[in-house]
Protein backbone atom coordinates (compact mmCIF):
# COMPACT_ATOMS: atom_id res chain seq x y z
CA UNK A 1 0.00 0.00 0.00
CA UNK A 2 2.59 2.07 1.28
CA UNK A 3 4.73 1.47 -2.18
CA UNK A 4 1.89 2.17 -4.51
CA UNK A 5 1.45 5.75 -2.37
CA UNK A 6 4.92 6.19 -3.38
CA UNK A 7 4.53 5.32 -7.41
CA UNK A 8 1.80 7.17 -8.04
CA UNK A 9 3.10 10.08 -6.07
CA UNK A 10 6.29 9.31 -8.49
CA UNK A 11 4.17 9.23 -11.64
CA UNK A 12 2.69 12.68 -10.60
CA UNK A 13 6.09 14.46 -10.14
CA UNK A 14 7.14 12.89 -13.58
CA UNK A 15 3.76 14.24 -15.28
CA UNK A 16 4.61 17.68 -14.05
CA UNK A 17 8.24 17.96 -14.92
CA UNK A 18 6.90 17.08 -18.28
CA UNK A 19 5.09 20.42 -19.55
CA UNK A 20 2.12 19.90 -21.58
CA UNK A 21 2.84 20.74 -25.30
CA UNK A 22 1.98 24.86 -26.20
CA UNK A 23 -0.96 25.70 -27.90
CA UNK A 24 0.48 28.19 -30.22
CA UNK A 25 3.97 28.60 -31.24
CA UNK A 26 5.18 31.51 -33.85
CA UNK A 27 8.61 30.91 -35.59
CA UNK A 28 10.98 32.53 -36.90
CA UNK A 29 9.80 36.20 -35.79
CA UNK A 30 11.84 39.30 -35.66
CA UNK A 31 10.60 40.08 -32.17
CA UNK A 32 9.96 43.61 -31.68
CA UNK A 33 9.52 43.65 -27.92
CA UNK A 34 7.54 46.38 -27.29
CA UNK A 35 10.67 48.01 -24.92
CA UNK A 36 12.37 49.87 -27.46
CA UNK A 37 15.17 47.07 -27.57
CA UNK A 38 16.44 46.49 -30.56
CA UNK A 39 14.71 43.24 -32.46
CA UNK A 40 15.87 40.27 -32.14
CA UNK A 41 15.40 36.86 -33.78
CA UNK A 42 13.24 33.98 -31.88
CA UNK A 43 10.38 32.42 -31.23
CA UNK A 44 7.59 32.79 -28.81
CA UNK A 45 5.58 29.88 -27.19
CA UNK A 46 1.91 30.21 -25.95
CA UNK A 47 0.07 28.23 -23.58
CA UNK A 48 -3.53 29.18 -22.49
CA UNK A 49 -4.17 33.31 -22.76
CA UNK A 50 -0.53 33.70 -21.82
CA UNK A 51 3.36 34.27 -23.39
CA UNK A 52 4.95 30.71 -21.91
CA UNK A 53 8.86 31.48 -23.65
CA UNK A 54 10.73 33.56 -26.16
CA UNK A 55 13.91 32.26 -27.30
CA UNK A 56 16.48 32.16 -30.08
CA UNK A 57 14.91 28.53 -30.71
CA UNK A 58 11.60 26.30 -29.57
CA UNK A 59 11.59 22.96 -30.10
CA UNK A 60 9.13 21.27 -27.94
CA UNK A 61 5.90 20.50 -29.04
CA UNK A 62 2.75 22.29 -30.10
CA UNK A 63 -0.63 22.02 -30.92
CA UNK A 64 -0.20 24.67 -33.69
CA UNK A 65 3.01 25.94 -35.26
CA UNK A 66 2.91 29.66 -37.34
CA UNK A 67 6.01 30.42 -39.14
CA UNK A 68 6.44 33.93 -39.62
CA UNK A 69 9.32 34.20 -42.12
CA UNK A 70 10.97 36.78 -40.36
CA UNK A 71 7.88 39.06 -40.27
CA UNK A 72 7.99 41.23 -37.15
CA UNK A 73 6.13 40.35 -34.00
CA UNK A 74 5.26 42.38 -31.60
CA UNK A 75 2.82 42.92 -28.54
CA UNK A 76 -0.52 44.04 -29.76
CA UNK A 77 -1.32 47.63 -29.68
CA UNK A 78 -3.19 49.62 -27.35
CA UNK A 79 -5.36 52.32 -28.27
CA UNK A 80 -5.24 54.92 -25.20
CA UNK A 81 -7.72 57.00 -26.45
CA UNK A 82 -10.68 55.78 -28.91
CA UNK A 83 -15.10 56.55 -29.78
CA UNK A 84 -14.79 52.37 -29.88
CA UNK A 85 -18.78 52.40 -29.00
CA UNK A 86 -19.58 54.42 -31.73
CA UNK A 87 -20.11 51.17 -33.92
CA UNK A 88 -18.62 48.24 -31.78
CA UNK A 89 -22.07 46.81 -31.00
CA UNK A 90 -22.72 46.75 -35.00
CA UNK A 91 -19.67 45.47 -35.50
CA UNK A 92 -17.96 43.65 -32.45
CA UNK A 93 -15.36 42.02 -34.11
CA UNK A 94 -13.71 45.43 -34.61
CA UNK A 95 -12.42 44.78 -37.46
CA UNK A 96 -10.46 48.54 -38.49
CA UNK A 97 -8.43 48.04 -35.26
CA UNK A 98 -7.71 44.41 -35.55
CA UNK A 99 -6.27 44.16 -38.85
CA UNK A 100 -4.07 47.07 -37.77
CA UNK A 101 -2.62 45.12 -34.82
CA UNK A 102 -4.88 46.80 -32.30
CA UNK A 103 -5.84 44.35 -29.46
CA UNK A 104 -6.78 46.78 -26.46
CA UNK A 105 -8.93 50.14 -27.17
CA UNK A 106 -9.90 52.43 -24.83
CA UNK A 107 -13.46 54.54 -24.50
CA UNK A 108 -14.92 57.27 -22.48
CA UNK A 109 -12.27 59.84 -24.20
CA UNK A 110 -12.64 63.92 -24.69
CA UNK A 111 -15.21 64.52 -21.39
CA UNK A 112 -17.44 61.82 -22.53
CA UNK A 113 -18.32 58.33 -21.27
CA UNK A 114 -21.44 56.07 -20.31
CA UNK A 115 -22.54 56.90 -17.26
CA UNK A 116 -22.83 54.80 -14.93
CA UNK A 117 -20.12 52.82 -16.36
CA UNK A 118 -20.88 49.92 -14.82
CA UNK A 119 -23.60 48.79 -17.31
CA UNK A 120 -21.58 49.26 -20.13
CA UNK A 121 -19.18 47.17 -19.03
CA UNK A 122 -21.22 44.66 -18.54
CA UNK A 123 -22.92 45.26 -21.95
CA UNK A 124 -18.87 44.88 -23.42
CA UNK A 125 -18.94 41.66 -21.59
CA UNK A 126 -21.77 40.25 -22.89
CA UNK A 127 -21.04 41.07 -26.69
CA UNK A 128 -18.04 39.14 -26.59
CA UNK A 129 -15.78 41.33 -28.57
CA UNK A 130 -12.84 40.55 -30.56
CA UNK A 131 -10.39 42.77 -29.02
CA UNK A 132 -9.95 44.09 -25.08
CA UNK A 133 -11.49 47.51 -24.11
CA UNK A 134 -11.87 49.72 -21.04
CA UNK A 135 -12.95 53.07 -20.69
CA UNK A 136 -12.21 56.51 -18.43
CA UNK A 137 -15.21 58.07 -17.31
CA UNK A 138 -16.11 61.45 -18.46
CA UNK A 139 -15.95 65.05 -16.55
CA UNK A 140 -18.45 66.37 -19.03
CA UNK A 141 -20.83 63.62 -18.76
CA UNK A 142 -20.62 63.94 -14.98
CA UNK A 143 -21.34 67.83 -15.31
CA UNK A 144 -23.82 67.13 -17.63
CA UNK A 145 -25.75 64.71 -15.49
CA UNK A 146 -25.71 66.99 -11.96
CA UNK A 147 -25.71 70.51 -14.02
CA UNK A 148 -27.11 70.46 -17.45
CA UNK A 149 -25.25 71.57 -20.20
CA UNK A 150 -25.60 75.14 -18.94
CA UNK A 151 -22.98 77.90 -18.36
CA UNK A 152 -23.47 78.28 -14.78
CA UNK A 153 -20.75 77.88 -11.88
CA UNK A 154 -20.74 74.59 -9.43
CA UNK A 155 -21.75 74.86 -5.85
CA UNK A 156 -20.10 73.46 -3.16
CA UNK A 157 -23.01 70.51 -3.02
CA UNK A 158 -22.66 69.64 -7.26
CA UNK A 159 -19.46 69.57 -6.53
CA UNK A 160 -19.82 66.44 -4.02
CA UNK A 161 -22.48 64.97 -6.12
CA UNK A 162 -19.86 64.85 -9.45
CA UNK A 163 -17.00 63.95 -7.15
CA UNK A 164 -19.23 61.00 -6.00
CA UNK A 165 -20.23 59.78 -9.95
CA UNK A 166 -16.33 60.13 -10.25
CA UNK A 167 -15.44 57.74 -7.63
CA UNK A 168 -18.63 55.39 -8.68
CA UNK A 169 -16.96 55.76 -12.30
CA UNK A 170 -13.89 54.84 -10.92
CA UNK A 171 -14.99 51.66 -8.69
CA UNK A 172 -17.02 50.60 -11.45
CA UNK A 173 -13.32 50.17 -13.26
CA UNK A 174 -12.54 53.10 -15.10
CA UNK A 175 -8.60 53.75 -15.85
CA UNK A 176 -9.12 57.84 -15.04
CA UNK A 177 -11.08 60.63 -15.44
CA UNK A 178 -11.54 62.33 -19.01
CA UNK A 179 -12.05 65.52 -20.47
CA UNK A 180 -13.26 67.53 -23.42
CA UNK A 181 -12.99 71.21 -22.17
CA UNK A 182 -13.56 71.67 -25.99
CA UNK A 183 -17.01 70.64 -25.78
CA UNK A 184 -20.21 71.38 -24.48
CA UNK A 185 -20.29 71.44 -21.73
CA UNK A 186 -16.09 71.18 -20.69
CA UNK A 187 -16.15 74.15 -21.96
CA UNK A 188 -18.38 75.80 -19.49
CA UNK A 189 -15.98 74.18 -16.13
CA UNK A 190 -13.14 76.33 -14.79
CA UNK A 191 -9.97 74.50 -14.07
CA UNK A 192 -10.49 74.27 -9.93
CA UNK A 193 -13.67 72.24 -10.71
CA UNK A 194 -11.84 69.81 -12.91
CA UNK A 195 -9.01 69.54 -10.50
CA UNK A 196 -11.62 69.02 -7.82
CA UNK A 197 -12.32 65.65 -10.12
CA UNK A 198 -9.20 64.77 -10.72
CA UNK A 199 -8.11 64.25 -7.44
CA UNK A 200 -11.27 62.48 -7.01
CA UNK A 201 -9.69 59.58 -9.64
CA UNK A 202 -6.21 60.29 -8.26
CA UNK A 203 -7.03 59.05 -5.29
CA UNK A 204 -7.82 55.73 -7.25
CA UNK A 205 -4.71 55.54 -9.00
CA UNK A 206 -6.08 56.83 -11.95
CA UNK A 207 -5.05 59.38 -14.84
CA UNK A 208 -6.27 62.10 -16.70
CA UNK A 209 -6.45 62.49 -20.12
CA UNK A 210 -7.41 65.98 -21.63
CA UNK A 211 -8.83 67.02 -24.98
CA UNK A 212 -7.77 70.04 -24.36
CA UNK A 213 -10.08 73.44 -24.20
CA UNK A 214 -8.14 75.15 -27.29
CA UNK A 215 -6.12 73.56 -29.99
CA UNK A 216 -5.40 76.94 -31.88
CA UNK A 217 -5.08 80.04 -30.56
CA UNK A 218 -5.16 79.69 -27.39
CA UNK A 219 -3.02 76.35 -27.22
CA UNK A 220 -0.68 77.43 -24.72
CA UNK A 221 -2.63 78.28 -22.15
CA UNK A 222 -4.83 74.94 -22.46
CA UNK A 223 -0.97 73.19 -22.17
CA UNK A 224 -0.57 74.76 -19.12
CA UNK A 225 -4.12 73.47 -17.93
CA UNK A 226 -3.82 70.25 -18.65
CA UNK A 227 -0.36 70.55 -17.06
CA UNK A 228 -2.51 72.26 -13.70
CA UNK A 229 -4.95 69.54 -13.68
CA UNK A 230 -1.96 66.81 -13.63
CA UNK A 231 0.24 68.96 -11.06
CA UNK A 232 -2.98 69.85 -8.65
CA UNK A 233 -4.61 67.09 -8.83
CA UNK A 234 -1.90 64.62 -7.78
CA UNK A 235 -2.34 62.12 -10.23
CA UNK A 236 -0.60 61.37 -13.95
CA UNK A 237 -2.47 63.99 -17.08
CA UNK A 238 -2.16 63.07 -20.80
CA UNK A 239 -2.55 65.97 -23.74
CA UNK A 240 -4.81 64.33 -25.90
CA UNK A 241 -4.62 63.78 -30.01
CA UNK A 242 -1.75 66.39 -29.55
CA UNK A 243 -2.15 68.93 -32.27
CA UNK A 244 -1.64 72.60 -33.31
CA UNK A 245 -4.97 74.22 -34.87
CA UNK A 246 -5.03 77.21 -37.67
CA UNK A 247 -2.48 78.43 -39.91
CA UNK A 248 -1.70 81.38 -37.76
CA UNK A 249 -0.50 78.67 -34.89
CA UNK A 250 1.44 76.67 -37.03
CA UNK A 251 4.95 75.98 -35.54
CA UNK A 252 3.88 76.41 -31.74
CA UNK A 253 4.14 72.76 -30.98
CA UNK A 254 7.78 73.91 -30.50
CA UNK A 255 6.43 75.92 -27.17
CA UNK A 256 3.79 72.87 -26.44
CA UNK A 257 6.66 70.65 -25.77
CA UNK A 258 9.12 72.93 -24.49
CA UNK A 259 6.20 73.23 -21.74
CA UNK A 260 5.50 69.42 -21.15
CA UNK A 261 9.82 69.00 -20.91
CA UNK A 262 9.53 71.69 -18.55
CA UNK A 263 6.75 70.37 -16.49
CA UNK A 264 8.54 66.97 -16.38
CA UNK A 265 11.65 68.13 -15.29
CA UNK A 266 9.64 69.45 -11.93
CA UNK A 267 8.32 66.14 -11.48
CA UNK A 268 4.84 66.37 -13.03
CA UNK A 269 3.84 63.10 -15.11
CA UNK A 270 2.46 64.41 -18.44
CA UNK A 271 2.49 62.51 -21.60
CA UNK A 272 0.93 63.11 -25.00
CA UNK A 273 -0.91 60.95 -27.47
CA UNK A 274 -1.40 61.64 -31.08
CA UNK A 275 -2.69 60.56 -34.52
CA UNK A 276 -0.69 60.83 -37.38
CA UNK A 277 -2.80 63.24 -39.72
CA UNK A 278 -3.25 66.71 -40.39
CA UNK A 279 -6.64 66.56 -40.40
CA UNK A 280 -9.09 66.38 -37.13
CA UNK A 281 -12.86 65.39 -36.55
CA UNK A 282 -15.40 65.93 -34.78
CA UNK A 283 -18.81 67.97 -35.34
CA UNK A 284 -19.40 70.52 -37.55
CA UNK A 285 -20.69 72.35 -34.38
CA UNK A 286 -18.53 71.94 -32.09
CA UNK A 287 -15.64 72.75 -34.39
CA UNK A 288 -17.07 76.03 -36.21
CA UNK A 289 -19.56 77.09 -33.76
CA UNK A 290 -18.90 79.80 -30.87
CA UNK A 291 -19.78 77.79 -27.20
CA UNK A 292 -22.42 79.90 -26.20
CA UNK A 293 -24.48 79.14 -29.37
CA UNK A 294 -24.91 75.93 -28.06
CA UNK A 295 -25.30 76.35 -24.55
CA UNK A 296 -28.19 74.67 -23.21
CA UNK A 297 -28.71 71.84 -25.91
CA UNK A 298 -29.98 72.38 -29.31
CA UNK A 299 -34.17 73.62 -28.38
CA UNK A 300 -31.92 77.07 -27.36
CA UNK A 301 -29.31 76.95 -30.03
CA UNK A 302 -31.89 76.81 -32.95
CA UNK A 303 -34.00 79.51 -30.96
CA UNK A 304 -30.52 81.85 -30.76
CA UNK A 305 -29.92 81.06 -35.04
CA UNK A 306 -33.90 82.10 -35.38
CA UNK A 307 -33.08 85.88 -33.39
CA UNK A 308 -31.56 88.24 -36.08
CA UNK A 309 -29.11 89.80 -33.68
CA UNK A 310 -27.76 86.85 -32.42
CA UNK A 311 -27.23 84.96 -35.99
CA UNK A 312 -25.29 88.04 -37.24
CA UNK A 313 -23.13 87.68 -34.20
CA UNK A 314 -23.14 83.67 -34.31
CA UNK A 315 -22.10 84.01 -38.35
CA UNK A 316 -19.56 86.03 -37.47
CA UNK A 317 -17.72 83.92 -34.73
CA UNK A 318 -17.91 80.72 -37.33
CA UNK A 319 -16.48 82.57 -40.00
CA UNK A 320 -13.45 83.39 -37.47
CA UNK A 321 -13.17 80.05 -36.79
CA UNK A 322 -13.16 78.88 -40.38
CA UNK A 323 -10.95 81.38 -41.14
CA UNK A 324 -8.34 80.72 -38.07
CA UNK A 325 -8.92 77.66 -36.46
CA UNK A 326 -10.60 74.51 -37.60
CA UNK A 327 -11.70 75.64 -41.16
CA UNK A 328 -7.87 75.53 -42.17
CA UNK A 329 -8.63 79.11 -43.41
CA UNK A 330 -10.89 77.85 -46.09
CA UNK A 331 -14.33 76.42 -46.47
CA UNK A 332 -12.66 73.55 -48.88
CA UNK A 333 -10.49 72.40 -45.81
CA UNK A 334 -14.17 71.19 -44.13
CA UNK A 335 -14.97 67.92 -45.18
CA UNK A 336 -18.43 66.56 -44.54
CA UNK A 337 -18.05 62.41 -42.51
CA UNK A 338 -21.69 62.17 -42.07
CA UNK A 339 -24.51 63.60 -42.45
CA UNK A 340 -27.88 62.05 -40.79
CA UNK A 341 -30.18 64.90 -42.64
CA UNK A 342 -28.66 64.12 -46.04
CA UNK A 343 -26.67 61.14 -46.37
CA UNK A 344 -25.12 62.03 -50.07
CA UNK A 345 -23.41 65.04 -48.09
CA UNK A 346 -20.85 62.35 -47.01
CA UNK A 347 -17.26 62.70 -48.30
CA UNK A 348 -18.21 66.74 -50.02
CA UNK A 349 -17.24 70.36 -48.84
CA UNK A 350 -18.42 72.87 -46.86
CA UNK A 351 -17.14 74.99 -49.98
CA UNK A 352 -19.24 72.29 -52.66
CA UNK A 353 -22.38 73.06 -50.21
CA UNK A 354 -22.08 76.64 -50.15
CA UNK A 355 -22.00 76.38 -53.69
CA UNK A 356 -24.38 73.81 -54.23
CA UNK A 357 -26.81 76.56 -52.51
CA UNK A 358 -26.57 78.78 -55.04
CA UNK A 359 -23.49 81.22 -53.24
CA UNK A 360 -19.81 81.93 -53.63
CA UNK A 361 -17.82 79.81 -51.47
CA UNK A 362 -16.67 82.72 -49.88
CA UNK A 363 -15.93 81.83 -45.19
CA UNK A 364 -19.10 84.41 -44.85
CA UNK A 365 -21.27 82.40 -47.14
CA UNK A 366 -19.83 79.04 -45.83
CA UNK A 367 -20.81 80.62 -42.02
CA UNK A 368 -24.56 80.45 -43.34
CA UNK A 369 -24.30 77.19 -44.47
CA UNK A 370 -22.95 76.20 -41.08
CA UNK A 371 -25.44 77.38 -39.88
CA UNK A 372 -28.02 75.86 -41.85
CA UNK A 373 -26.12 72.41 -41.51
CA UNK A 374 -27.34 72.53 -37.72
CA UNK A 375 -30.57 73.41 -38.55
CA UNK A 376 -30.89 70.85 -40.29
CA UNK A 377 -29.54 68.11 -37.82
CA UNK A 378 -26.03 68.54 -37.94
CA UNK A 379 -23.18 66.37 -39.57
CA UNK A 380 -19.49 65.32 -38.18
CA UNK A 381 -16.98 66.60 -40.33
CA UNK A 382 -13.21 66.37 -41.08
CA UNK A 383 -10.90 69.50 -40.76
CA UNK A 384 -7.91 70.10 -42.77
CA UNK A 385 -5.61 72.56 -40.40
CA UNK A 386 -2.80 71.24 -39.17
CA UNK A 387 0.68 71.27 -40.20
CA UNK A 388 2.88 67.97 -41.49
CA UNK A 389 5.90 69.78 -39.85
CA UNK A 390 4.11 70.15 -35.87
CA UNK A 391 2.88 66.51 -36.70
CA UNK A 392 5.98 65.26 -37.04
CA UNK A 393 7.87 67.28 -34.12
CA UNK A 394 4.71 65.73 -31.81
CA UNK A 395 5.72 62.38 -33.10
CA UNK A 396 8.79 62.15 -32.14
CA UNK A 397 9.02 63.12 -28.73
CA UNK A 398 9.86 60.64 -26.29
CA UNK A 399 6.95 60.91 -24.01
CA UNK A 400 4.35 60.87 -27.11
CA UNK A 401 2.15 57.48 -28.08
CA UNK A 402 0.08 56.71 -30.64
CA UNK A 403 -3.70 56.63 -30.67
CA UNK A 404 -6.14 56.53 -33.22
CA UNK A 405 -9.21 59.19 -31.58
CA UNK A 406 -11.15 56.47 -34.11
CA UNK A 407 -14.36 54.16 -33.88
CA UNK A 408 -15.75 51.29 -35.37
CA UNK A 409 -17.15 52.38 -38.45
CA UNK A 410 -20.04 49.83 -39.98
CA UNK A 411 -18.03 48.93 -43.33
CA UNK A 412 -19.03 51.31 -45.87
CA UNK A 413 -21.06 53.59 -44.45
CA UNK A 414 -20.34 57.20 -44.60
CA UNK A 415 -16.95 59.08 -44.72
CA UNK A 416 -15.27 58.76 -41.26
CA UNK A 417 -11.90 59.80 -40.89
CA UNK A 418 -9.47 57.64 -41.94
CA UNK A 419 -7.42 57.52 -38.41
CA UNK A 420 -10.29 54.48 -37.64
CA UNK A 421 -8.86 52.10 -40.32
CA UNK A 422 -5.32 53.55 -40.73
CA UNK A 423 -3.59 54.85 -37.51
CA UNK A 424 -1.36 52.38 -36.45
CA UNK A 425 -0.53 51.27 -39.93
CA UNK A 426 0.57 54.56 -41.24
CA UNK A 427 3.00 55.19 -38.32
CA UNK A 428 4.22 52.11 -39.58
CA UNK A 429 3.99 52.48 -43.18
CA UNK A 430 4.91 56.15 -43.68
CA UNK A 431 6.54 57.13 -40.46
CA UNK A 432 8.73 54.60 -39.77
CA UNK A 433 9.32 53.14 -43.57
CA UNK A 434 9.10 55.85 -46.07
CA UNK A 435 9.74 59.18 -43.33
CA UNK A 436 12.22 57.21 -40.90
CA UNK A 437 10.87 59.84 -38.72
CA UNK A 438 11.26 57.01 -36.03
CA UNK A 439 13.01 53.89 -35.61
CA UNK A 440 10.46 50.03 -35.92
CA UNK A 441 11.57 49.95 -32.25
CA UNK A 442 10.46 52.89 -31.01
CA UNK A 443 7.02 52.92 -32.89
CA UNK A 444 6.05 49.42 -31.53
CA UNK A 445 7.13 51.00 -27.97
CA UNK A 446 4.70 53.89 -28.88
CA UNK A 447 1.62 51.61 -29.66
CA UNK A 448 2.57 49.17 -26.50
CA UNK A 449 4.94 49.16 -23.46
CA UNK A 450 3.91 53.50 -23.54
CA UNK A 451 0.61 53.17 -23.51
CA UNK A 452 0.52 50.10 -21.10
CA UNK A 453 2.32 51.55 -18.40
CA UNK A 454 0.29 54.68 -18.70
CA UNK A 455 -2.97 52.81 -18.07
CA UNK A 456 -1.13 50.91 -15.31
CA UNK A 457 -1.53 47.58 -16.96
CA UNK A 458 1.12 45.08 -16.29
CA UNK A 459 0.02 42.31 -18.09
CA UNK A 460 -0.26 43.75 -21.51
CA UNK A 461 2.16 45.99 -23.74
CA UNK A 462 5.84 43.92 -23.71
CA UNK A 463 6.01 40.34 -25.42
CA UNK A 464 7.72 38.64 -21.73
CA UNK A 465 7.09 35.18 -20.25
CA UNK A 466 3.93 35.61 -18.21
CA UNK A 467 2.51 38.33 -20.14
CA UNK A 468 -1.19 38.20 -21.73
CA UNK A 469 -0.68 37.00 -24.99
CA UNK A 470 -1.90 39.83 -27.39
CA UNK A 471 0.62 39.70 -30.36
CA UNK A 472 0.18 41.82 -33.94
CA UNK A 473 2.16 39.91 -36.71
CA UNK A 474 2.98 42.52 -39.85
CA UNK A 475 5.91 42.69 -42.29
CA UNK A 476 7.73 45.65 -41.79
CA UNK A 477 8.57 46.16 -45.89
CA UNK A 478 4.22 46.19 -46.68
CA UNK A 479 2.38 47.33 -43.72
CA UNK A 480 1.05 50.29 -44.80
CA UNK A 481 -2.62 52.22 -44.32
CA UNK A 482 -4.80 52.50 -47.44
CA UNK A 483 -7.63 54.12 -46.17
CA UNK A 484 -7.75 57.96 -47.50
CA UNK A 485 -10.17 61.15 -46.89
CA UNK A 486 -11.82 60.22 -50.30
CA UNK A 487 -11.86 56.54 -49.37
CA UNK A 488 -11.65 55.70 -45.87
CA UNK A 489 -13.45 51.84 -46.15
CA UNK A 490 -10.80 50.42 -47.04
CA UNK A 491 -8.34 48.20 -44.08
CA UNK A 492 -4.67 48.38 -43.55
CA UNK A 493 -2.65 45.88 -44.93
CA UNK A 494 0.60 43.96 -44.19
CA UNK A 495 -0.47 42.22 -40.50
CA UNK A 496 -0.93 38.50 -41.19
CA UNK A 497 -1.89 37.85 -37.83
CA UNK A 498 -3.35 38.93 -34.98
CA UNK A 499 -3.59 37.05 -31.71
CA UNK A 500 -5.39 38.62 -28.13
CA UNK A 501 -5.29 36.81 -25.08
CA UNK A 502 -3.98 33.63 -26.94
CA UNK A 503 -6.60 33.33 -29.38
CA UNK A 504 -5.83 34.09 -33.31
CA UNK A 505 -8.33 37.26 -34.65
CA UNK A 506 -6.74 37.56 -37.63
CA UNK A 507 -4.99 34.64 -39.79
CA UNK A 508 -3.08 35.28 -43.06
CA UNK A 509 -5.00 39.05 -43.20
CA UNK A 510 -8.47 38.01 -42.57
CA UNK A 511 -10.61 38.18 -39.55
CA UNK A 512 -11.75 34.47 -37.98
CA UNK A 513 -14.56 33.87 -35.90
CA UNK A 514 -12.82 34.16 -32.42
CA UNK A 515 -14.23 36.81 -30.05
CA UNK A 516 -12.08 36.31 -27.21
CA UNK A 517 -11.03 39.63 -26.22
CA UNK A 518 -12.12 40.90 -22.47
CA UNK A 519 -13.23 43.96 -20.75
CA UNK A 520 -10.13 45.78 -18.27
CA UNK A 521 -10.54 47.08 -15.55
CA UNK A 522 -8.74 49.82 -14.22
CA UNK A 523 -7.12 50.60 -10.65
CA UNK A 524 -10.19 51.23 -9.23
CA UNK A 525 -12.28 48.60 -9.44
CA UNK A 526 -13.99 47.68 -6.26
CA UNK A 527 -11.62 49.45 -4.60
CA UNK A 528 -12.08 52.17 -1.34
CA UNK A 529 -10.19 54.69 -1.92
ZN1 LIG B 1 -10.98 64.39 -28.66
Amino acid sequence: MRHAVIAAAAVTALALAQPAPYDLLIKNGRIVDGTGTPWFTGDVAIRGDAIAKIAPSIGEAAARVIDVHGQVVAPGFIDIHTHARRGITQAPTAPNYARQGVTTVMEGPDGSSPLPLAPFLAQMEALKISINIGSFVGQGSVRSAVIGDVNRAATPVDIQKMVALVEQGMKDGAFGLSTGLFYVPGTFTPTAEVIALAQAAGRFGGMHESHQRDDAAKLIESVNETIAIGEQGHLPTQISHAKVVGVANWGRSVDMLALVDAARARGVDVTIDQYPYTASSTSVAAALMPAWVLEGGRAATLARLKDPGSREKAKGGIAAMIRDERGGGDPKNVQFANCGFDASLAGKTLADLTITRGKAATIRNAAETVMWIVEQGGCQGIFHAMSERDLLRILRHPVTMIASDGEVPVFGRANPHPRSYGTFARVLGVYVREKKALTLEDAVRKMSAAPAARLGLTDRGVLRPGMRADIAIFDAAAVRDRATYEKPHQYAEGFSHVIVNGQVVVENGELTAARPGRVLYGPGKGRVP
